[in-house]
């Protein structure tokens, strides 16, 4: 099968590294490379952000993912300059900008609460940035209708920030962060005000102008379907701590802890222990039961082992599974009807509660619960984790 395009790689056009290009031909886009190098930040006795190393490629879309009070927001500010690091340094293009005010970084930012100015238009509001840059009157103009055309507000430059919707005010704020080529583009929950289906067109948008900019993007959120929607890489942070980093396929796959397995993506999580290994096949005991998982093991201290299930790897059916695959025995123990799938809790004797996610349309009928069924799996559905008992 042919790999479907990327979508963003527009952006290779920009990559062959800074200087190149002049302004005008590389229009409103930049793309530059950002290091973290081993960030601390302490507040008395909080530590909001450790020992942070992430290597952001130039055009790179990351994001930073974590829940509340994990220290995105701290490394986001770090990074823009408004918060000193306690250790560690930030580069640009290898400069370090460490210590380099926010006004010298050229960095456009945009956060959820990112109020426009309510007295200016829309393009007043966006002029604003380059204005006072002191940039020429007839260069300000054709740079606020490019960014216009950008978040496809051209037609709306002389409403007040008043007379737009949610969604075209917050593209608003967008269009005034990229007008005056930043180098790198921050964003923080910048959606988090707006509802669901709004949030999800604007992140399209936002995934496209990406694609069509080619700039370097760092986006902070804590809503993991918007991480995956739109990310080159995501990194999962827990407090303060760099998780894990890696595509989102990548991180869904082959989540590297308990936490990250979680975080992005249900899970059912089976404690057990290491018991034998045969070549690419390892045998690990659940009480009493025996469970077969292929794939790598992790290194491991004491034997215990934490295997990540993925309800939408596990098969439910009410006749005995075939040979070869992990079966469990159990009950229906509650149905969430989604749609276009079923999401269904199993009370099993050896392995607790187990998840599956089904397709509505292969079920029929929604299972009533108290339903006798069998669950398997395949040895390769699991992903083995080091037990964490003792952590
Ligand atoms: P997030 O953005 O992931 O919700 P924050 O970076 O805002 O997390 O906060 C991380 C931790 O640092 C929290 O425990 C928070 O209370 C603490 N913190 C953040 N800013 C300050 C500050 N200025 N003074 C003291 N503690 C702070
Ligand atoms: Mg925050």
């Amino acid at each position: 099968m042919t790999p479907l395009p990327k979508i963003g790689t527009a952006r290779l056009a920009y990559e062959t590294g800074h200087g190149s290009g002049t302004e005008a031909d590389r229009g409103l886009a930049r793309a530059n490379s950002l290091t973290i190098r081993d960030c601390c930040k302490t507040y008395g006795a909080v530590t909001a952000v450790r020992d942070m190393s992430i290597d952001v490629a130039p055009g790179e879309f990351l994001t930073l993912l974590g829940p509340s009070g994990s220290g995105k927001t701290t490394l986001l500010m770090m990074i823009a300059g408004f918060v000193e690091p306690t250790a560690g340094d930030i580069f640009v293009n290898s400069r370090r900008i460490t210590l380099l005010p926010p006004e010298k970084r050229n960095f456009g930012m945009v956060f959820q609460g990112y109020a426009l100015f309510p007295h200016m238009t829309v393009a007043q509001n966006i002029a604003y940035p380059l204005k006072i840059r002191g940039t020429p009157k007839a260069e300000i103009a054709h740079k606020v209708n490019e960014a216009l055309d950008l978040v496809r507000l051209r037609g709306m430059a002389d409403r007040l920030p008043r007379q737009l919707s949610g969604g075209q005010q917050q593209r608003v704020a967008i269009a005034r962060a990229l007008v005056f080529s930043p180098d790198i583009l921050l964003f923080d929950e910048p959606l988090g005000a707006l509802d669901r289906k709004l949030r999800g067109e604007v992140q399209l948008e936002l995934k496209r102008l990406h694609a069509e900019l080619g700039a370097t993007f760092i986006y902070v959120t804590h809503d993991q379907d918007e991480a995956m929607t739109m990310s080159d890489r995501v990194a999962i942070i827990d407090g303060g701590r760099l998780v894990q980093i890696g595509a989102p396929s990548e991180l869904y796959e082959r989540p590297n802890s308990r936490f990250a397995a979680a975080f992005l993506g249900r899970s059912a999580f089976i404690d057990g222990r290491l018991v034998a290994r045969h070549g690419e096949e390892a045998e690990i005991a659940v009480g009493e039961a025996r469970v077969r998982h292929r794939g790598p093991v992790p290194p491991l201290a004491d034997g215990a082992v934490t295997l990540s299930l993925r309800p939408e790897k596990v098969r439910i059916g009410t006749e005995p599974p075939e040979r070869g695959l992990n079966r469990a025995r159990g009950t229906i123990e509650s149905v969430a009807y989604l749609g276009a799938t079923m999401e269904i809790a199993v009370a099993t004797a050896e392995f607790g509660l187990l998840l599956v996610t089904a397709f509505s349309a292969q079920l029929g009928t929604e299972p009533a619960t108290g339903t006798p069924v069998w669950l398997s799996w395949a040895p390769e559905a699991t992903v083995c984790l080091p037990g964490e008992t003792a952590a």
